[in-house]
Parts: C-alpha cells; structure tokens; sequence
C-alpha cells in the first residue's frame, strides 16, 4: 500500500520523508527548505555544532538521499521542480560539509530504554548500533517523537544517563531507527580519546577482553 503524504489535507503520494515523516515531493521541498534555513542560520555557532550536529547531519543525509532519487526519478519533476530539487541537494551538501561531527563507533551494547510519558510508560530491551561520544544510535520498536525524554540503562554495567530523542528514522518491520543524545552524562560509554571502551571492573576481573572487540570509525554514516 503506498503511503499518503502527511501534511493534513494533502492527498499526494508519499515519496520521501523528513524525520520520520512520509511527504510528497512539493511538501519535501517545503520542509527541506525550512531545515535548512534554520541549519544555515545557526552552524556557525559552537552550541549548535556541539549539540545539534547529529540531528542536523542526519536530517541533510536523508535530504540529500531523497532529493538524489527525486532528480532521478523517470517521469517525474518540471524543470523548475527538477531544478529546485538540485538546489535543495546542493545546498544540503555544502552544509553537511561544514558540519563538526565527532568520530561514530559501531559497538553493539545491550541497553535498557525507559519511556515515563503520561499516556502510558513502556521498557525496552535493545541493542547500540553505533556510539558516540554524547549519544548512540539505536533501534526502537516503540513510538517516539523527537525531543521525547528517554531513560537509557547499559545492561552490562547498570550505568544510567537521562537521554533525548534527536532524531529519528522510520525502519517499517524492525521498529524505528533512534538517535538519542545523553543530558545527563557526558561519557555515558567510558570512550577513551583513541576511541576504545573503558571496561567495568566486573569485566576486567573476569578476563575478558570486551575492548579488543570494539574498533574506531571515524567515517560518518
Ligand atoms: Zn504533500
């Protein structure tokens, strides 16, 4: 079944998304405009690198994902949409390029994820896909919105950090693709400069070598 765009009253198709958002190509173009204005606005200032370059650069990856397939796409765009959808590309790409990102490491670490909202509090069982310093990327099978407030539990340790939706991506059977960024603890994952976890003592009692198992990647994904 194709999916309807959905900003209300639009009856178009869907054939792009913006934060787990299905839209048609007119209100992509409108959206991504938007986002990148206010990132235009704003990647000059330390606190948005610091805070916000996550969200920011997976928001322009998608964009420039979605409006590559939408310029491809065979019978599709007038001219002038064709060449806005080029602008939209572009401009998302020289942003991301200036975006600061810090180094992402692909480390699976069982977490517990907490949800307290009002309309029905839930726990979740899941697992990292990548680290970064002030947050991970994660599945989630539970509804989230962006900026909900999350409690996040490393299984192997009982460390716990209070943790906020920055962005997510819509992943149909397997549940939502999450970024959340940690409010309360600056280095929730013990990451060392050189990119390696800091073990628990428990572990390092034990012999293992869990920090062998964990490599660097500095590549943006
Ligand atoms: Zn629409």
């Amino acid at each position: 079944m194709q999916e309807h765009c959905s900003v209300p009253e639009c009856t178009e198709e869907g054939i792009a998304s913006i934060d787990g958002r299905v839209l048609c190509r007119t209100h992509f173009l409108t959206s991504s405009y938007q986002r990148l204005e206010a990132i235009s606005g704003q990647i000059h200032r330390q606190e948005f690198q610091e805070r916000q370059a996550d969200a920011a650069g997976r928001f322009l990856e998608g964009c420039m994902h979605d409006a590559a397939d939408i310029a491809c796409a065979v019978g599709a765009p007038s001219n002038l949409e064709r060449a806005r959808v080029l602008d939209v590309l572009l401009w998302a790409s020289e942003l991301h390029s200036r975006l600061r990102r810090g180094p992402r490491m692909p480390a699976r670490i069982s977490v517990l994820l907490r949800s307290g909202v009002p309309e029905g509090s839930w726990e979740e069982q899941t697992e990292t896909q990548l680290l970064s310093r002030h947050g991970a990327q994660l599945r989630c099978r539970h509804e989230l919105r962006v900026d909900e407030r999350l409690t996040c539990v490393r299984l192997d340790n009982g460390r716990q950090a209070e943790a906020r939706v920055a962005w997510i991506a819509r992943k149909g059977a397997e549940g939502l693709e999450v970024g959340i960024e940690f409010l309360t603890d600056k280095n929730f994952w013990g990451l060392s400069l050189d990119g390696s976890i800091s073990l628990t003592d428990r572990e390092r009692g034990s012999g293992n070598s869990a920090r062998s198992n964990f490599s660097a990647d500095s590549g943006e994904l």
